[in-house]
């Protein structure tokens, strides 16, 4: 997974603030804790404008997409892939759903895109994402290879569903892992997108050595302190900001970077095979009544268009 730093070296280099998306981990108290931190501000840039997202569904998908990212960081196999798929009823927003692909691609989307057309004049706007998703529905949580077609699903119940604690609260009850994560999205008034990112901060499987005070340490310095889209926004490092939050003279690990990007695998053919599923009647039918056979990637909201004759050749 790309190259290899000293922690040190990039304190010592640093001069300007980093200005690209991606993901920094390692290992940390003696292997004993995994640690990634990721920005991703332009992938949710790139999905804000994909998608035409407004200022909440921005924060909802932009956290999904960053607690993706470095939840990344426990795959290993280059095809591997972890997606989260929150599911609600009853509020404004009905799905979010995140995937990151090793290695380093990222997707995703949120129903609706936009919620401001739904709130009626006698109700105020939701003012945070818990809020406008509401606590009624699922987390569900995909992992596997492209190359395989076993995937293994947990599913827990949403709890805060501000979108990282729900991330960790599954961590816990489906993988017995304690888990800290932090995710952010800062925007600016006008709604452009400053900084986003996340930290992911887990308990390595079977090591039951590490100190409750190193974690607790951890925990306080994620939920109070770091506000990491916050510094991202003012152009801090992710090698800054982890400095910042590491125990003082705890060893330095050496840390691994992987570039991130938004980044979709639909195709022309994938789309047509999908239409092809449903049928000659129905394409026939449906070209017919609409007068063109047209489908929407999901993922990158990428538009193909087909008719009838063509996808038969397929
Ligand atoms: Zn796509």
């Amino acid at each position: 997974m790309g190259n290899t730093i000293n922690i040190n070296d990039y304190k010592k280099k640093e001069k300007k603030p980093d200005c690209k998306d991606e993901m920094i981990q390692g290992l940390i108290h003696n292997k004993s804790l995994r640690i990634a931190i990721c920005r991703v501000t332009d992938t949710v840039k790139t999905a804000q404008s994909l998608h035409k997202l407004d200022p909440v569904t921005t924060i909802a998908l932009g956290r999904a997409l960053a607690s993706c990212a470095v939840m990344g960081s426990t795959l290993k196999r280059e095809d591997a892939y972890v997606q989260c798929h929150f599911k609600a009823d009853g509020a404004y927003i009905s799905n979010i759903l995140a995937e990151y692909i090793q290695p380093g691609s990222l997707r995703g989307f949120v129903n609706p895109a936009q919620i401001g057309p739904l709130i009626k004049s006698a109700d105020s706007a939701p003012q945070s994402v818990g809020e406008a998703v509401g606590n009624q529905g699922t987390l569900s949580v995909k992992t596997g290879h492209k190359s395989a077609s076993n995937p293994y699903t947990a599913i827990c119940k949403l709890q805060s569903v501000e979108i990282a604690e729900d991330i960790a609260h599954y961590y816990l009850e489906s993988e017995q892992c304690p888990t800290i994560l932090g995710a952010g999205v800062h925007l600016s008034k006008s709604g452009e997108v400053l900084g986003a990112g996340a930290i992911l901060i887990q308990k390595i499987a079977g090591d039951e050595d590490i100190d409750e005070e190193i974690l607790e340490h951890y925990e306080q310095q994620v939920s109070d302190n770091l506000h990491i889209s916050e510094k991202l926004a003012k152009g801090e490092s992710l090698h800054k900001i982890l400095s910042d939050i590491s125990i003082v003279g705890s060893p330095e690990p050496n840390m691994q970077a992987q570039p991130l990007g938004f980044n979709c695998f639909c195709s022309h053919q994938r789309m047509a095979m999908a239409l092809i599923s449903l049928g000659e009647e129905e394409l026939r039918r449906t070209e017919l009544e609409i007068g063109k056979l047209e489908t929407v990637c999901h993922f990158c909201s990428k538009t193909y268009n087909f008719s009838v004759e063509q996808l038969l050749k397929h």
